[in-house]
């Protein structure tokens, strides 16, 4: 007799679709077969069972230019978990002369009694500690503390790292056993253009698209990975938006070097005509920028080729307010989708054929579970946490600020009507969604530290 069983659902792995009972003891799945018996049950007739979602990629509470991010560790979560995700990966960013160790002590306790899901945290590497003399000796003291992945720019002034800077960063990270996460964008060369375009007298939204040309982003991929290699450094790029890029990262694994790539939804389903509308035209400014229709295309099926292995969402949500600038070099970048990342894939990639159901679980969940280190997360086998989505492939959900729990009070999503959703979310074995009602409690969380997966 197990403490929970789920019965009669379609369960999905990355690996395969069966019909079969799920049992939970405790924390962890313990069995999955036919007729188990449990102390409690939840009837999952006519829906697929998943492994939780991961989303390697967010932004809350994140400082920027006077501002904070308008999702909160405690909003942000609760968005997530009605969406299906157990799992979100967020920032460590210290600041100057700062510690890493000190500087990831002060993010977990932001988190603390917030989280309504598990985290885990990547370690920036901005300039001033790239640069530093002794500015990486603290990587391997970060790893061991569960930081397995580095976040690297080669855009934004104060985060960039020259190529140099890079090399150095690559093999401090790769030395320590850890990986690299990179937002990869020739940053002093759109600085030229985005001065250039401003001095011209342009300022209006479409110009951060004109101003971030996509063959200027396959190029610093074409770099980081050739660095990465030197370095003998795993390498993750991060939001690849663009066919240049996807280019790129096949050309270098034909190579055999180790580089994933993800994408996310604003990249599958949004494009740079977004910015033509007006005062929403500012909305969409996120960076790398949206490109075009076929570029759309081109990341699904990149997607379904494994030329990309994750969507993530870079969810940094700024609100209407916040993204009224004078200029587009000023308005604070990122869009909304930690909530809904699951049905937009699922809808516009399994519904439309793009995606098997296999394929749709391991882009949204497994594979970040796999790159990022969470060894006990992203599959439906005993002795994994058991994170479990219970969706409603046949829900019709409309998607508005309303119908959402993120606190931007926008979507670019607004008014898309999807097929499918999660209805039952269980974290670590306890039900925190039910029936599409939030029923955890801020706290529920915990800090997951990463380790190098024997699946990856
Ligand atoms: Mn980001």
């Amino acid at each position: 007799m197990f403490d929970l069983v789920i019965r009669n659902g379609l369960l999905i792995e990355a690996d395969g679709v069966t019909k079969a009972d799920l049992a939970i003891d405790g924390e962890q799945i313990a069995a999955v077969g036919l007729s188990l018996q449990g102390r409690r049950e939840i009837d999952a007739t006519d829906c697929y069972v998943l492994p939780g979602a991961i989303d390697p990629h967010v932004h809350l509470q994140m400082p920027l230019a006077g501002m904070v991010s308008a999702d909160d560790f405690r909003t942000g979560t609760i968005a997530a978990a009605c969406g299906g995700v157990t799992t979100i990966i967020d920032f460590v960013e210290p600041k100057p002369g700062q510690s890493m160790l000190e500087a990831l002590a002060l993010r977990q306790e932001e988190a603390k009694n917030k989280v309504a899901i598990d985290y885990g945290l990547h370690m920036t590497i901005p300039t001033w500690h790239a640069n530093a003399a002794d500015g990486l000796k603290e990587v391997p003291a970060v790893v061991e503390a569960g930081c397995l992945s580095f976040k690297m720019y080669q855009a934004y002034e104060g985060m960039m790292l020259d190529d140099v800077a890079l090399l150095r960063a690559l093999t401090a990270v790769g030395e320590a056993g850890g990986r690299t996460v990179l937002h990869s964008e020739t940053g002093p060369v759109l600085d030229y253009l985005r001065a250039e375009a401003l001095a011209e007298g342009h300022v209006e939204p479409i110009w951060h698209a004109y101003t971030r040309p996509a063959p200027l982003e396959a190029s610093a991929v074409h770099r980081a990975a050739e660095l990465a290699d030197l370095a003998s450094c795993p390498l993750y790029i991060f939001h690849v938006g663009c066919q240049e890029s996807v280019e790129a990262i096949l050309q270098a694994r034909s190579r055999r070097i180790d580089i994933w790539g993800e994408t996310c939804p604003q990249y599958l389903l949004l494009n740079a005509e977004e910015h033509l509308g007006g005062p929403n035209g500012a909305l969409y400014v996120c960076a790398p920028p949206l490109r075009s229709v076929e570029d759309n295309r081109a990341m699904w099926h990149a997607l379904a080729q494994d030329a990309l292995q994750v969507v993530s969402t870079d969810h940094c949500p700024w609100t209407f307010e916040e993204k009224q600038q004078p200029d587009f070099t000023r308005i604070p970048g990122g869009v909304p989708s930690i909530e809904a990342r699951l049905s937009l894939v699922h809808h516009f990639g399994v519904n439309q054929g793009l995606l098997t159901l296999e394929r749709w679980v391991e882009v949204c969940s497994t594979n970040a579970a796999r790159w990022m280190g969470l060894t006990r997360k992203g599959r439906l086998a005993p002795g994994y946490d058991a994170d479990i989505v219970i969706f409603d492939p046949a829900r019709i959900k409309k998607i508005t600020p309303a119908t959402l729990h993120e606190a931007a009070g926008w979507t670019p999503y607004d008014g898309m009507e999807v097929c499918g959703w999660p209805r039952t979310v269980l974290l670590r074995g306890k039900v925190i969604v039910e029936d599409e009602q939030y029923v955890g409690a801020p706290g529920d969380g915990r800090f997951i530290p990463r380790r190098p997966s024997a699946l990856s």
